[in-house]
C-alpha cells in the first residue's frame, strides 16, 4: 500500500491538516502517526485554552492571518460539533502609566488586523467587567474566547477516522527514520516501514529533530520554554469573571502571566516562561540529559539567555516561588492572597531559536521535494490550527 499522505504528529496542527486534506481529497489514503498513546499529549493538551483574537500579531504575518481565519473557523466548528467553548471576551490591562504607549501600539495593531469590537476602556469601565482588577486603562477584546482544545482534536479525529475512506490513526508510533524516494518515501515507526507519497511533519517540540531525520537543513533549533500555572482556589474564583491579560513585555514573544477561565470552570493563572531542561517535561524539576545538552550546546540558547540574564533569572526564581508568582498576579488583582492560589499544571512551548538568540516570531512552514515541515507553530497555533491545515493543503497543491 502506498499512502497519498503521511502526517506526523497528533496535536492540533497535525490533526487539522489530516482533516483539511480529507476535505480536499476525499479519496486520498492518509495515515497519521502519533508517538504517544493519546492525541494532544503535548502542547495542544497543555495550553491555556484561549481562542486568541489576533490583535497582537504583526499585520500581514502568517500569525495575524491564520489566527484571524482560524478563529472564525474554530468557533464555527465548535458550534457545529458541540465542542465546549465560550466567547467570553478578555481585557488587557495596563497597571501603570509606563505601559500605556505599548498598550496603544497593541490597540492600533488590533485595528489594522481588523479585530472585531476592540475598544479602549477606562479604569472605571474595567471595574464593570472585572471588579477586582486595579488598572489605569485597558483594551476590551470581546471576540476572544475559551475552548477545550483536546476536545477539538478528538472531534477532528472522530470525523476523519469515521470517513468513507478513513484516515488511519497510528498511536504509540514514533517515526524514527525516513527514507526518501522519487515516487514515494518510506517512514519507519516501531520497526515497520510505511510508504507515502507526501510527508507532512507537525511535530511541535520535536520539529527540528524531525526535519533532521528528513534531511532538511535547518539553521535554527527548537528550544523549550516551560510555563507553570497556578489555580484560583474555590474561595477566590469570584475575583475573575473572564480573561485578564497584562500588557506584554514587547521584548519577549510571550503574553505574560494572565488569568484564564477554563471551559471546566477552573480559573488558571499563568503561564510564566522558564527555560526548560526537558522538551516534554511537565514538572518544575523535569530533566533530560539529551534535551539539555542539545539546547546548551547551541549558541543561540546562550545568546538568548545571556542577553536576557535578569529576566531569565527572575523567571527561574518565580518558577519556584509562590510568593513571587503571587506578586506578579497582584499587579492586576491586588487583593489576591497566598490562600487564593494553589499550584497547577505546566506546559512546554516549542520556540524556534536562531543562532544569534533571536526567537522566530512568525509561523514557519516549509516544503521541499515531497515533504512539508511545520517548523515553528507557537501560540496562537492552537487557535490558528484549522487555517494552518488549510495553508498546508494549498502547499500540497503547489507541490503536485
Ligand atoms: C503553556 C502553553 C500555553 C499556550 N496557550 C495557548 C492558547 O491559549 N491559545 C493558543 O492558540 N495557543 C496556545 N499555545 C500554543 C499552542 O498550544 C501550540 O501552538 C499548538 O498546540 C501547537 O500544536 P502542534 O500540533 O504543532 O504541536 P503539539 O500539540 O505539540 O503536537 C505535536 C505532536 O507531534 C508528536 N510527535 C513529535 N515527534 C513525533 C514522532 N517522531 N513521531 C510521531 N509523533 C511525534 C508529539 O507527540 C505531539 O503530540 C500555548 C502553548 C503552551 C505550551
Amino acid at each position: 500500500m502506498i499512502y497519498d499522505f503521511a502526517v506526523i504528529g497528533g496535536g492540533i496542527v497535525g490533526m487539522s491538516t489530516a482533516y483539511k486534506l480529507k476535505l480536499k481529497f476525499p479519496e486520498a489514503n492518509i495515515i497519521l502517526f502519533e508517538k504517544e498513546q493519546e492525541l494532544s499529549a503535548h502542547q495542544t493538551g497543555h495550553n491555556s485554552g484561549v481562542i486568541h483574537s489576533g490583535l497582537y500579531y504583526t499585520p500581514g504575518s502568517l500569525k495575524a492571518e491564520n489566527c484571524f481565519e482560524g478563529r472564525h473557523e474554530l468557533v464555527a466548528f465548535a458550534k457545529k460539533y458541540n465542542v465546549p467553548h465560550d466567547i467570553c471576551g478578555k481585557v488587557i490591562v495596563a497597571t501603570n502609566e509606563s505601559e500605556l504607549q505599548h498598550m496603544d501600539r497593541i490597540f492600533n495593531n488590533g485595528l489594522q488586523n481588523k479585530i472585531e469590537g476592540i475598544a479602549k476602556v477606562t479604569k472605571e469601565e474595567i471595574k464593570d467587567i472585572e471588579p477586582f482588577v486595579e488598572a489605569v486603562a485597558g483594551i476590551h477584546v470581546p471576540c476572544t474566547g475559551i475552548i477545550d482544545y483536546p476536545a477539538v482534536v478528538n472531534t477532528l479525529a472522530k470525523l476523519v477516522t469515521e470517513d468513507t475512506v478513513p484516515v488511519e490513526l497510528k498511536l504509540n508510533s514514533k517515526v524514527d527514520r525516513v527514507e526518501k524516494g522519487e515516487e514515494y518515501n518510506t517512514i519507519y515507526a516501531n520497526g515497520e516501514g510505511y510508504k507515502a507519497k507526501k510527508l507532512i511533519f507537525c511535530g511541535g517540540l520535536q520539529a527540528d529533530r524531525l526535519a533532521k531525520l528528513d534531511e532538511v537543513k535547518l539553521k535554527e533549533k527548537v528550544v523549550p520554554f516551560r510555563g507553570d500555572y497556578y489555580e484560583l482556589t474555590e474561595q477566590a474564583k469570584h475575583k475573575v469573571q473572564h480573561l485578564i491579560y497584562p500588557v506584554p513585555n514587547p521584548d519577549f514573544p510571550f503574553l505574560g502571566v494572565h488569568f484564564t477561565r477554563m471551559t471546566n470552570g477552573d480559573i488558571e493563572c499563568g503561564p510564566n516562561a522558564v527555560f526548560s531542561f526537558k522538551r516534554e517535561g511537565y514538572s518544575r524539576t523535569a530533566f533530560s540529559l539529551k534535551d539539555t545538552a542539545n539546547a546548551l550546546s547551541y549558541k543561540g540558547t546562550w545568546k538568548l539567555l545571556c542577553g536576557n540574564m535578569g529576566y531569565a533569572w527572575m523567571e527561574y526564581r518565580r518558577g519556584f516561588s509562590k510568593k513571587l508568582f503571587l506578586k506578579t498576579l497582584q499587579r492586576m488583582i491586588p487583593s489576591l492572597t497566598m490562600d487564593d492560589i494553589e499550584k497547577g499544571r505546566s506546559g512546554v512551548r516549542a520556540q524556534l531559536l536562531g543562532l544569534n538568540g533571536e526567537t522566530r516570531d512568525d509561523f514557519r512552514i516549509e516544503y521541499s521535494q515531497n515533504s512539508i515541515h511545520v517548523l515553528n507553530a507557537p501560540s496562537p497555533a492552537a487557535t490558528a490550527g484549522l487555517a494552518i491545515g488549510e495553508k498546508i493543503v494549498k502547499m500540497v497543491q503547489e507541490m503536485v
